[in-house]
C-alpha cells in the first residue's frame, strides 16, 4: 500500500466534508518514493481522516496543517500530522487517546464530536503492530500527531 495515496484521499475527504468556512493551509511532504506498507488501505485513510480533521478542526484558517511522512530505521513508517492551532497541556497529551475524552467536556464544546475519534485511532494503530502518540509545545503552541506502520516486507 502506498501511503502517499493514502495521504491523498484523506485530503480530499477531509477538504470535502469540513463543515469549517476556510479550512487552515494544508502542506503535504510526503513522497512516492516511500516504501510501501503493510496495512488496510481504508484503516489507514480513517486514522489520517481523523487526525486531519481534528488539526483543521482546532486550528484556525490562519494557521497551517502539515503531513510528513519519513522511515524510522525499525521498518516502520513514521507519519506526523502537525498543526498551529490551540495545543494540548503536556498532561493530557495520553488523555485525548481515551474513550470520549474531549477537552472542554461535551457540554461546553462548540466543535462536535464525540470523543471516539482517537481512541478508534489507537485500536486500529494498535492492531497493525504501530503506535501512535501526541506532541505539543502547549496551550496555543499547536499539536503533533505521529503514528507507525510497518513497512511491507515485498518492498
Ligand atoms: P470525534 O472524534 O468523535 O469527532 P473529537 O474530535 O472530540 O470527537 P477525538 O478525536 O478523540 O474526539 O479527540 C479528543 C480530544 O482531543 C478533542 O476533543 C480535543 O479536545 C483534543 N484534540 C484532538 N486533536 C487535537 C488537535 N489537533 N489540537 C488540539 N486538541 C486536539
Amino acid at each position: 500500500l502506498q501511503v502517499q495515496e493514502c495521504v491523498d484521499l484523506a485530503l480530499s475527504s477531509t477538504r470535502v466534508r469540513s463543515t469549517k468556512e476556510e479550512l487552515p493551509q494544508i502542506t503535504t511532504k510526503v513522497s512516492a518514493e516511500l516504501p510501501l506498507v503493510q496495512a488496510d488501505g481504508e484503516w489507514l485513510v480513517e486514522v489520517l481522516n481523523k487526525l486531519l480533521d481534528n488539526a483543521c478542526k482546532f486550528t484556525s484558517p490562519q494557521g497551517e496543517v502539515t503531513i510528513q511522512a519519513k522511515t524510522n530505521g525499525n521498518q516502520m513508517l513514521e507519519v506526523t500530522v502537525a498543526d498551529t492551532g490551540r495545543g494540548i497541556e503536556p498532561n493530557r497529551l495520553e488523555r485525548v487517546f481515551d474513550r470520549f475524552y474531549q477537552e472542554e467536556g461535551a457540554l461546553r464544546r462548540t466543535t462536535g464530536g464525540t470523543g471516539l475519534g482517537l481512541a478508534i485511532c489507537r485500536q486500529i494503530v494498535t492492531a497493525w503492530g504501530g503506535q501512535i502518540w501526541a506532541e505539543s509545545a502547549g496551550k496555543d503552541r499547536g499539536t503533533q500527531f505521529h503514528f507507525t506502520v510497518p513497512i511491507a516486507e515485498s518492498n
